[in-house]
């Protein structure tokens, strides 16, 4: 195991105070993604649980969860979906609407983004109230997708997002 990953995460994740409203401790990832091991040790360790688990697609969350789940998707020889925020997929769609800690939101997917019973795992940067990341579920479930699980780089624990999302399997690298 990667036993300096989460030490070395903390030292490098930039807290942004009141980004992009008032309150909000906005957690940047870009530091971590511009280091080329420490990228690679995360995509390793987010993986990890998920080796063996027979994997065929991965879901990134738009934007910050494309970046980290295509190399996911690589890593688990699974085929990488995004999951995007309404009117930016060119083919026809299936939305989902959400309300988030900074916004109301909605996600589509491509309806024939999934084949039935394709086993998934949801990725995205920061687990906040977790609505987010259970809309990107609703959609898995409605094309008939499998989830598996989710994978976020941080939880943000006194959100209780984890609850939200129960029970299917969530894991992520660092709770604050
Ligand atoms: P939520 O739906 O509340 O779980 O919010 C999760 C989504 O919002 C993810 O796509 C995150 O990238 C983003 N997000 C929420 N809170 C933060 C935060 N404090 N720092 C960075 N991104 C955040």
């Amino acid at each position: 195991a990667d036993t300096t990953l989460v030490d070395d995460l903390k030292a490098r994740l930039r807290d942004v105070p009141d980004f992009p409203k008032p309150g909000i401790v906005f957690k940047d990832i870009t530091p971590v993604l511009a280091d080329p091991r420490l990228f690679g040790r995360v995509v390793n360790a987010m993986s990890a649980p998920f080796r063996g688990q027979h994997i065929s697609k991965v879901v990134g969350v738009e934007a910050r969860g494309f970046l980290l789940g295509a190399p996911l998707a690589l890593a688990l020889g699974a085929g990488f979906v995004p999951a995007r925020k309404p009117g930016k997929l060119p083919y026809r769609s299936v939305v989902e609407r959400y309300s988030l800690e900074y916004g109301a939101d909605g996600l589509e997917m491509h309806e024939d983004a999934l084949a039935p019973g394709e086993r998934v795992l949801v990725v995205d940067d920061v687990l906040a109230t977790g609505g987010t990341a259970e809309a990107a579920a609703r959609l898995v479930k409605r094309l008939g997708g499998e989830l598996v699980g989710f994978s976020f780089l941080i939880h943000l624990g006194f959100l209780d997002g984890g609850r939200r999302l129960a029970p299917t399997p969530v894991t992520s690298l660092l709770t604050f």
